[in-house]
């Protein structure tokens, strides 16, 4: 790490390239400055009491600001920048004490200009190591440098940052090849159509499954996800994402989800009666967008938690970013309201939508749902099992709890213990199941699941 005399400009060509090509790849200079990473500069002002954080990319001759705090920035020449010293430098650089310095010039000049008398940034980089920008921080009053956790806090908001690329690079290539509910959508080509529904909703075809959330350092189930089926006379048991999409776009997903609501609190009860123990589970119900835009969605709530007798705390509401955005002038208070009943929000798919940190960041979720194909792809390769290990991180930083989704494997469970992760749902413990095999499973001394250890997939 340097502390003073800095040689700026001597970035080897071969290096600066590869590193403008992985800066293209994110398409992050195409945007304007973003509100999504606000939260990381202002996390990172707030832990360190700067003046500034600034958070920049740098393309051959300037600095493109993404976000700024304190003071407002766009855009800056690259040529002398702080960003130039963190480029140089290949690490973080810290500046601290400098104004006696006689001989100012460069970026130590800057910093002299910028009233700074501390300063520190670290590098932003791709997943294969290309420094793409920097993360830093100002303050006006002098300071001795970074305690050796301190520039760990710094470089682990430098790595949110780096997630917030790789998801967005990743969502590109999700999109490009086809995303689980685009292929749910080309099924509504043929069956079923908008009757077919109204006829299922008429004649009570559909039924909620619930899949186990456990605790992964204990197993023990400490909620359940309601999941719609329709259970078709001739066809079977149909999964949601084939007729969900034409629900919602025929505007029946009103009906589908008051009755999915109201289902789920009863049956919430019944399993009170069964054993008031089972109070503390905690129930989430997948709402969508337009349930959610609906005039007086917590006042409905509230009247089937006073139908059914259940209390607040055992009902969660699950809901996409997507499902959010658009209706972002009443999500704020809709979910404010929510909030006040005492009803969980769990954001769902967390690191699919548009611009995850934003939403996190805005918005009072309780619980971040880390996306299946997240966690599918942990054992891949370093790359997905830092995207996760930040999402963890971020999440903690956040105080929200976390709940990984779509464990299928034993090494899955492993690293995401491993990382901290505290609540997991998937195949591994226990598929989604009728409320009658649920019961059953509830009668589980503890309520602990088999230890998947000692146990093939599915074995509960
Ligand atoms: P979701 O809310 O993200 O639900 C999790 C999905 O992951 C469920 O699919 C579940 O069966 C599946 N899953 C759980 N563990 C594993 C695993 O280990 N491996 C794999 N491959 N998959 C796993 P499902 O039941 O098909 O539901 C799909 C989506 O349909 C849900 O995604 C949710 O967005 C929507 N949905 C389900 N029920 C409702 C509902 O009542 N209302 C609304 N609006 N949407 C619903
Ligand atoms: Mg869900
Ligand atoms: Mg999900």
């Amino acid at each position: 790490m340097q502390q003073a005399e800095l040689e700026t400009g001597r970035l080897d060509h071969q290096q600066e390239a590869a590193r403008l090509a992985a800066l293209i790849a994110t398409g992050i200079l195409d945007t304007p400055p973003e509100p999504g990473y606000d939260a990381i500069t202002r996390l990172a002002a707030e832990y360190f009491r700067a003046d500034s954080a600034g958070l920049g990319f740098a393309d051959e001759s300037r600095i493109w600001m993404k976000s700024s705090w304190g003071q407002h920035v766009r855009e800056l020449p690259r040529k002398n920048s702080i960003f130039e010293m963190v480029l140089a430098e290949d690490g973080p650089v810290v500046v601290s004490g400098f104004s006696q310095s006689p001989q100012l010039d460069g970026p130590l000049l800057i910093l002299k200009l910028l009233d700074a008398a501390f300063f520190a940034g670290v590098p932003v980089r791709s997943f294969d190591g290309k420094i793409l920008g920097a993360l830093v921080i100002f303050c006006h009053e002098p300071r001795p440098g970074l305690a050796p956790d301190e520039l760990r806090m710094l470089e682990s908001l430098a790595d949110m940052v780096a997630s917030q690329l790789e998801l967005r690079r990743l969502r590109k290539s999700f999109t490009a090849n086809g995303s689980r509910r685009s292929r749910a959508t080309s099924v509504r080509a043929g069956w079923p159509s908008r009757p077919d529904l109204r006829h299922a909703l008429d004649e009570r075809e559909f039924v909620l499954y619930y899949q186990p959330e456990v605790d992964l350092s204990t197993r023990k189930i400490v909620g359940l996800e309601a999941l719609i089926r329709w259970a078709h006379p001739e066809r079977g048991l149909i999964p949601p994402m084939d007729f969900i999409p034409l629900a919602e776009e025929s505007g029946l997903i009103l009906p589908i989800g008051d009755w999915g609501l109201a289902e789920a609190c009863n049956q919430i009860q019944n399993w009170c009666e069964e054993d008031p123990r089972h109070g503390s589970l905690r129930v989430g119900v997948n709402l969508s967008a337009r349930q959610f835009a609906r005039e007086g969605l917590a006042d409905h709530v509230e009247a089937l938690l006073l139908q059914s007798g259940i209390s607040s705390r055992q009902l969660g509401l699950e809901m996409t970013e997507s499902s959010l955005i658009p209706n972002m002038s009443t999500a704020m208070e809709v979910l404010g309201s929510l909030r006040r009943l005492g009803i969980s929000l769990l954001l769902d798919d967390f690191g699919t939508g548009y611009s995850s940190l934003n939403h996190l960041h805005s918005f009072p979720f309780d619980v971040l749902k880390i996306d299946r194909s997240f966690v599918g792809r942990m054992t891949e390769g370093d790359q997905p099992l830092q995207i996760v290990r930040t999402i963890i991180e971020l999440a903690r930083v956040l105080g929200m709890d976390v709940v990984a989704e779509g464990i299928e494997t034993r090494e899955q469970y492993r690293l995401l213990r491993q990382l901290g992760c505290r609540y997991g749902q998937g195949f591994l413990f226990a598929r989604p199941m009728s409320a009658d095999a649920v019961t059953q499973l509830l009668r589980l001394p503890g309520r602990v699941l088999s230890d998947p250890e000692t146990c093939e997939a599915g074995c509960n």
